[in-house]
């Protein structure tokens, strides 16, 4: 299973994608959470990535269409895997299409004013790319690996409000493109991390 996981910042995408790929035994690749690693990490695609992520914006698409086309190109990645975060932009779409073809996008539908405060209360581990809620993890520490959980440089409000604009503008037509493709499974991403799960599963079948 080749698939796609799409959804404004903050509609649970990370989540689920983490649910499908534990249930279906997938590679899970969110490019949020390899440019995440590569700024902790201090490398060169960090330094390049981070002063736009910290502002709300796309890194540009060569560079992470390099960085995918080199993950996918993996021989986990052989038989299926889940794209998280990627293509958030036509031309990564047009470069996603010249490398495989994809079997599923999924689209979790969200109220975008509700995103907001999600964002605002999100946790998340840089070593593993777990995340959670503020409400969910009061310790502060990460229930998968043990490290800290951390409040997102990008999950200020200041800058959430630049990446649902990004998102409206750049990532929403995708839903279009992937419509016209044949290939697209809207789910509705406002019930419990439960229920989306199981409209996910019923949507794949
Ligand atoms: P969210 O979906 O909640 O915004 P992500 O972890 O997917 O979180 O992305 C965080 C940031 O990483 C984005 O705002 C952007 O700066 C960068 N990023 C991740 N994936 C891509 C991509 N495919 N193209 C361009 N930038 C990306
Ligand atoms: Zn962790």
């Amino acid at each position: 299973m080749k698939l796609i996981i799409m959804g404004a910042p903050g509609s649970g995408k990370g989540t689920q994608a983490a649910i499908i790929c534990k249930t279906h035994n997938l590679p899970h690749i969110s490019t949020g959470d390899i440019l995440r690693k590569n700024i902790a990490d201090g490398t060169a695609l960090g330094k390049q990535a981070k002063s736009f992520m910290d502002a709300g914006k796309l890194v540009p698409d060569e560079l992470v269409v390099a960085l995918l086309k080199d993950r996918i190109e993996q021989p986990d990645c052989a038989e299926g895997f889940l794209l998280d975060g990627f293509p958030r932009t036509k031309a990564q779409a047009d470069a996603l299409a010249q490398i495989v073809k994809i079997d599923v996008a999924l689209n979790l539908e969200t109220d975008l004013d509700k995103l907001a405060d999600r964002m605002a209360s999100r946790r998340v581990c840089l070593k593993c790319g777990y995340t959670t809620s503020a409400q969910d993890a009061p310790d502060g520490i990460c229930k998968a690996c043990g490290d800290k959980l951390v409040i997102r440089d990008d999950d200020k409000r200041e800058v959430v409000e630049n990446r649902l604009k990004v998102y409206a503008e750049n990532t929403a037509p995708l839903v279009e493109y992937y419509r016209a493709a044949g290939v697209l499974a809207n789910v509705d991403g406002m019930q419990s991390i439960e229920d989306v799960n199981k409209a996910i599963e019923a949507a794949l079948k």
